[in-house]
């Protein structure tokens, strides 16, 4: 029996190596089949994208594997600059984002800047629930930030799935407004009237896009009663 168990183990633990190895291998034989619809579209198309990219948009995203950002905006590769992590959370200490943003404005001067929840999202649920999550306590506590900032609401919608569910989308928002607090996007804004910065949620039920329509003037004027920060010192000088 426990020879016969044995066996069984490690014909799974075959099966198992087996099954990841043909996936493995398949990524490489889609990559080839990938360059060759590209290049039988237009020989020269890979010459052209290594050259330099220009992209219109900034998209700050989920981590989650079901929302990648080019498929479901419809942009080909070079047309929209990603930055993605669990609960797309701009958090002003994170360098990495901070970063992204920066270079996305300052450098690439790019005309919109888009923050995409998603419903179904495992890290906003995680954040809703009342458990010690280790590790994750201080990123998830952005979200819960959100909760606190909306908790009258938030606790006045009884039904959880659509609490969950506004919470995705106040998320989203309230990264929009930390977007809108930054220098380079404040400053780039008084210079060129652009980025516009959005809110969207995507529907993994049905897959379609929802736009927040987030007053981005308006939000805009009201954040700069307190973090004004487009009169500083920058790559533009002084405006106005
Ligand atoms: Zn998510």
């Amino acid at each position: 029996m426990i020879t016969f168990l044995r066996l069984l183990t490690s014909k799974n633990i075959l099966y198992t190596t087996f099954a990841f190895m043909t996936t493995y291998e398949e990524v490489f034989e889609n990559n080839r089949a990938w360059v060759a619809s590209k290049t039988n579209k237009d020989k020269d198309y890979f010459e052209k994208l290594a050259r330099d990219q220009k992209p219109d948009f900034l998209y700050i995203g989920c981590s989650d594997s079901r929302a990648p950002a080019n498929e479901i905006m419809g942009l080909e590769p070079g047309e929209v600059f990603v930055h993605r992590n669990v609960g797309n959370l701009v958090v002003n200490t994170d360098l990495n984002v901070m970063s992204v943003i920066n270079y996305a404005v300052r450098n690439l001067q790019v005309k919109h800047i888009v923050v995409c929840g998603h419903y179904n999202c495992g890290g906003v649920k995680a954040a809703m629930v009342s458990e010690d999550l280790g590790i994750l306590n201080p990123w998830l506590r952005n979200i819960r930030d959100v909760f606190r900032l909306h908790k009258e609401e938030l606790f006045s919608i009884t039904d959880e799935e659509k609490r969950y569910k506004r919470l995705v989308e106040l998320n989203v928002q309230e990264q929009c407004i930390n977007i809108i607090k930054t220098a380079a996007v404040q400053q780039s804004y008084n210079k060129n009237k652009f980025p516009i910065v959005h809110g969207w949620v995507f529907d993994l039920s049905c897959g379609l896009l929802k736009d927040l329509e987030i007053d981005f003037v308006a939000t805009l004027k009201d954040i700069q009663k307190i973090y004004n920060l487009s009169n500083g010192s920058s790559m533009y000088g002084n405006e106005e």
